[in-house]
């Protein structure tokens, strides 16, 4: 079975729809999907109805990618299997989504005085249904001609300690677990090769997580040089974390791709090994 249990959508900085999401999954021949926009659930009742109308199987897991703050760096945690429509989670969530308007507010005045004006109607615009995030800011350096690549926008401007950059105020990672697990999912670390950081504090968040009762880690995800593949999977062993896959997947492009996540490694726990998988 092809799991991709980490992608996004229009409800978040993903570009697609859910319905557009569902064609990709049954054209990648993905068998067991979770939606994880960035603080958000918002998508997930939308996809499984586009699914339902579908005549190949796809299992839907709904899922979502909490911002949390470790000591100084912004650690993704994905919550998967969470009640998405558990009123509690959603008003968490709710509470991250103003979280988020505030940063925006704040990203857009230092982007003002920096001399890039106005930019916060356009990228509300931008991200229509969705919740705002750096990536729609990126995308607007672009339309602008300020930035020729979304990736000089976070390098110049809103990377950690560039001229835009805000240091929000995210839920810690023991409140990130505590959320997913109140809501009945498992919380994962998310592309734990991308963070910044040397392999002697990723075992330090490693630990911080496991002691929050945290349940899982990506081991598979784009992007992982096949030595740090083998580190992550080293890593998810000793922690006695389960190993999970995820695309990451936010638009079709030449880097990722929805169910392109490379091999799952042997020996070690999948994070869907309880889950009953009645493939709708
Ligand atoms: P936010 O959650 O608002 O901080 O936005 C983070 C999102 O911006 C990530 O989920 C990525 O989609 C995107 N992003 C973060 N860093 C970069 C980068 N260096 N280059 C391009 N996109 C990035
Ligand atoms: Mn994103
Ligand atoms: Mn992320
Ligand atoms: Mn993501």
């Amino acid at each position: 079975m092809k799991f991709d249990l980490h992608c996004h959508s229009h409800y978040s900085d993903g570009t697609l729809s859910p319905a557009e999401l569902v064609t990709r999954a049954h054209n990648m021949q993905v068998d067991v999907l979770a939606l994880t926009d960035h603080d958000s659930v918002d998508g997930i009742h939308e996809l499984m109805q586009c699914q339902t109308e579908q005549s190949r199987p796809l299992t839907i897991i709904p899922g979502t990618e909490l911002s949390t703050r470790w000591r100084s760096f912004e650690i993704h945690i994905v919550g998967l299997n969470v009640d998405y429509q558990d009123a509690a989670f959603k008003k968490r969530l709710q509470d991250q989504a103003a979280r988020r308007h505030e940063r925006a507010v704040q990203i857009a005045d230092k982007l003002a005085k920096a001399g890039i004006e106005d930019c916060l109607s356009q990228v509300q615009r931008l991200a229509g249904v969705g919740h705002i995030t750096r990536a729609h800011f990126a995308r607007v350096l672009v339309q602008r001609g300020i930035v020729s690549q979304p990736q000089q926008a976070f390098n110049r401007y809103l990377g950690k300690g560039k001229r835009a950059y805000v240091n929000s105020q995210w839920i810690s990672i023991e409140e990130a677990v505590k959320w997913i697990h109140d809501a009945g999912g498992k919380a994962v670390v998310a592309h734990p090769g991308h963070y910044d950081m040397k392999t002697k504090w990723l075992r330090r968040l490693l630990t911080d997580f496991c002691a929050a009762g945290g349940d899982g880690m990506e081991v598979c995800h784009p992007g992982l040089s096949s030595d740090r593949q083998r580190l992550m999977a080293e890593l998810a062993n000793k922690y006695g974390l389960q190993g999970s896959v995820g695309s990451d997947f936010h638009f079709p492009g030449r880097w990722t791709e929805l169910g392109r996540v490379g091999r799952f490694p042997e020996n070690l726990e999948p994070v869907w090994k309880d889950w009953t998988l009645s493939v709708a």
